[in-house]
This record gives C-alpha cells, structure tokens and sequence, in this order.
C-alpha cells in the first residue's frame, strides 16, 4: 500500500483488541485513524508496518487478542494507539497434548465443484505428473558431481532429440552413508528418498546411479516391488541401476557414458508421452509459507486457504505441513480432523515432533526469524494462527508422517507432518507425491524446486512490485481493498490448473530451483 494511501489498520476478528497497520512505511504517532476498527485512534507511537497496535487500553497481563486467540500477555499496561511489539508479550504456553477436543467440530460439507480440469502427465500408477521429466537417483552423496556431468552432458546432447521432455533432475542429497542406518528416524530419510523417486512428475521411470561400497545400497533404497509404475511393464522388474565401481567401468567417461546411455532409454519412453486432459481431482497440492511477515496471515495464506477448498471441492488433494507452526493451533486442528481417529494420527505426529525438539533443548518458539519480528510477527503463537489458514475450512480428511506416500485415495486435506524448514518440507511434500506447489511469503524468498512447479504468492503489494518478475501472484491487493479473499483464491485456483497444464511459474522461467534437504532424524556417524 503506497504512503498517500489513507491510513489503514485491519482487524482479523470483531473481539481483537490489536490491528495491523497495512501501510507501506508504517504511519508515524499522531496519526488519527479515519475509518475501520480503529476509527478514531490516535497512535501514540510510529508503528510500523504489519506491526500490530492496540485499539484499546490493555491492562498488565491481558490477552492480547489477533484472529479471537491469544497471541500472548501484556507484560504491562499498554494505552490504546500504542505499538504492541513483541518486547511486551509474554508469549502463551504451548497447549498440552492431553484432554484435546477430538473432531468436535463438524465442517459444513463443501459443495462438489465439477467441470475443472488440467492437462497432465497420465502416469501408469493412476497419478498425474505436471511436468514430465526424467529424474535420476542417487543412493549417496559421493555420486552426486558425476551424477551432474552427466546431467549437463544429457541436457546438451539428448534433450534436443527429445521436445516433449521438460528436463533431467538429479536427485543429489546429503544422506547414503556416514549415517547411523539402522537408528530409530533412519527410515524417514531413506523413504524420502525412496519417495521422491516415485514422484509422479518423473513418470515412473526410476533410474539409479550407486557408487557402490555405500550404506544405503540400491535394493535398500528401492526394494523389488516399491516401484511399482515399472513392475507393471513387462519388461525386466530389476532396478536400473549404474554403480560406478563396477568392475566393468575402466576410466571416467566410462562412468558418464554408461549413465547417458542408460538415460536414452528412459528418455525415449518419457518422449513419447502427451499431455492429455484431466479432472481437477488429480492435482496433489502442497501448501507451505516462507519469509513470513504480519500480512500472512492476512492476505495471501487466507487466499491459499480458499484455493485449498476449491481444490477440496474439486475431489483433490491438498498437504498442509510444518509443524512447528501448527503447534499452537492444535485444538483446531484436533477438532476439525473428520474422525477421533484422524485426531489421534495429528496428537501422534506433534507429540513425536515436541520429543525431537526437546532433545535438542529447544521448542516451538525455536521456529521464528529475525525477519518475522520485523514483519511484525511477534512469536510463534501469531505466525501460527495465521499460517493454519492455508488449510482452509475443510475437514482434516488424513495424516502422513513424513517421507511417507500418498495413496491414491488419500484425497481431500491432508496434515503432512514435516518441519517448517522451507527445503525440508518441500522435500518431504515432493516425497508424498506432491505435483504443484504453493508458497506464500512477505519478507521474499526466491525459493523454488526442479523437481515440481512453485507457485509464489506475495502478501504485501510492495514485495509484488519489487520483485515483479518472481512473485506469481499478488495477494496484497486484498490488504489494499481490490480483490477479496474468495477472488485471490479463484485466481489462485486458476493458476493452479494453468500451471498443471505445463504453463510456467517464474522460479521456472529463470531454473531458479533449491537443494532437496532431508529430515533426518537420526545421527550422523
Ligand atoms: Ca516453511
């Protein structure tokens, strides 16, 4: 919102005694607010902006109340206008894991929504790719620089002959051996991995590069029958597997020849595939917010909420993650799962995740940057509040813990338990089959990942003007009045299909993609 702008401060809820001011630059003390919520208010200090001011005196130890939840306690008496920073909060307690409300709440049944559709990638399996791309795998990091020559010699001499191949993607990561394999947590990351391979934007082509003498050896990674898109073919059901200590390979090229002519293979298959039109219900979105800031919760993450329904509506599927910012808002997500049983799957998840990090000696609080304090995200408590709304207002139809797969009737809202750690739960949503991805931010990040398209959505108008030629969709426009929730979530919900049809996000255009992190859990030897 630009400084001539009259002055602004919303509101999330009608009992909130705190709003937040949405001008560009913040508003300097003595502003006298002219309208809204705050109607009247003089601010008594320069409150910048997404930062949160009282709209009435708050006595010490008060609630201070945003989305009708404390976000946390006066840690003394505030006078109305005064900028409420996070210097005086005492931050709430995380809420114990005992006596929740277990689906108590019955989500009104959204109506079916028909007639949408995509063009994708048919996979074997039933799943639907968006992108069709050959992926080759790795059992261990020591791979990972011949697996990227021979990448850079695919893509140069292979994929001109191939047009209907949208790219090679090595699956480099830091995991394989020097890890304690057996330990109880090793299973996340090597069926991460396992996961990840089995994408449905790779096509079932599961191709493997091992070195050879490594813990996590290829029959570990992808046991006989994990692939099943290539069991169906009846062609021979062993791994394609290029283990570069082989006797047979005599000098480096030996190596990349063997990789690039075992990717021709692959390669002439995945180029014979079509797009062709599918419904909706194929698409398997996986939601995550980044570089948060006040205006998350506010404009882009209620839009993806409302999108997520769309998607619901549609018989889709869609992944909410990050625990760590879904803690404090357990008894939501506890009363809103469709059965006792769902709720017990999300205390599960939570509970193990509360026991890592206390391990560490640390809790949720871990979780906030320096970046959304000055965004005007207090704590943990607020950045969670309004991170949950991606979720929007469907019933919690399932749980995966993390690395698992989808399966294939595991539609409608899913809690994907991953950590918050934008690459990690990228990567683990990328693991449970995830074929677009949305992603919200207000301080900016460029993040983006090769393996699925990424949709980034700013949630401040001046971030979208800035970085115009990274950001896919301006939510700021509902702080500023012009759209509303439900029209961001359609032009969301839109972009979505286009997306899914092969249209490209600008982390695409420009090949902006980040590593694949694992999650794991257990140690390192
Ligand atoms: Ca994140």
């Amino acid at each position: 919102m630009s400084s001539n702008r009259p002055p602004l401060a919303i509101r999330m809820h009608p009992a909130d005694n705190v709003a937040i001011i949405a001008n560009d630059g913040g508003l300097p003390a003595g502003t006298v607010m002219p309208a809204g919520a705050a109607q009247g208010l003089v601010l008594r200090d320069k409150v910048p902006q997404g930062h949160k001011v009282a709209l009435c005196d708050l006595a010490a130890g008060q609630a201070i109340l945003r989305y009708n939840v404390p976000v946390g306690y006066a840690k003394q008496a505030i006078a109305a206008g005064s900028w409420v920073h996070e210097r005086l909060l005492e931050i709430p307690a995380a809420r114990e894991l005992q006596d929740l409300p277990m689906a108590t709440v019955k989500p009104p049944l959204l109506d079916a929504l028909q007639g949408y559709t995509f063009e994708g990638y048919v996979n074997a399996d039933g799943s639907v790719g968006t992108r069709n791309l050959l992926a080759i795998t790795t059992t261990v990091q020591c791979v990972a620089g011949v697996v990227q020559l021979a990448v850079e010699r695919i893509e140069r001499e292979l994929l001109p002959l191939y047009p209907h191949v949208d790219g090679v993607v090595g699956l480099e990561h830091s995991y394989g051996c020097g890890v304690a394999i057996d330990a109880p947590g090793a299973e996340i990351p090597i069926r991460t991995l396992r996961h990840i391979s089995l994408n449905p934007n790779f096509g079932g082509e599961v191709m493997v590069v091992s070195l050879g003498c490594e813990k996590l050896q290829p029959d570990r990674l992808l046991p006989p029958g994990s692939f099943p898109i290539q069991d169906i073919r009846d062609e021979a059901k062993a791994l394609d597997n290029v283990c570069l200590q082989d006797d047979a390979h005599v000098g480096f090229m030996s190596m990349l020849d063997g990789i690039v002519a075992r990717a021709q293979t692959h390669l002439e298959r995945l180029n014979a595939r079509r797009r062709q039109t599918v419904p909706a219900s194929a698409l398997v979105v996986g939601v995550q917010c980044g570089g948060s800031d006040a205006f998350s919760g506010v404009t882009a993450n209620p839009a993806v909420g409302y999108m997520a329904d769309l998607v619901v509506r549609a018989g889709g599927t869609v992944m909410f993650s990050e625990n760590t910012e879904v803690r404090d808002a357990v008894e939501q997500l506890t009363s809103r799962a469709a059965t006792p049983a769902v709720a017990q799957d999300i205390v599960r998840e939570l509970g193990w995740y509360d026991q890592y990090l206390e391990r560490g000696r640390v809790d949720r609080s871990a979780n906030t940057t320096p970046g959304n304090k000055a965004g005007g995200l207090s704590n943990i408590a607020e950045k969670a509040m309004g991170s949950i709304i991606k979720s929007g207002s469907a019933a919690i139809a399932s749980v995966l813990p993390p690395g698992e797969k989808l399966k294939a009737d595991q539609k409608g809202l899913v809690f994907a338990a991953t950590p918050a750690s934008d690459f990690i739960c990228g990567t683990l949503q990328l693991a449970a089959g995830m074929n677009v991805h949305v992603f919200t931010t207000g301080r900016g990040t460029p993040y983006g990942l090769q393996a699925c398209p990424v949709i980034k959505v700013a949630t401040r108008s001046d971030l979208a003007r800035r970085w115009h030629d990274l950001m896919d969709l301006n939510a700021g426009r509902i702080a500023e009045g012009e759209i509303t929730i439900e029209e961001g979530g359609w032009e969301l919900f839109r972009m979505l299909l286009a997306v899914a049809s092969g249209h490209k996000t600008w982390a695409e255009h420009w090949k902006l993609h980040n590593a694949l992190v694992l999650f794991n859990p257990a140690p390192i030897t």
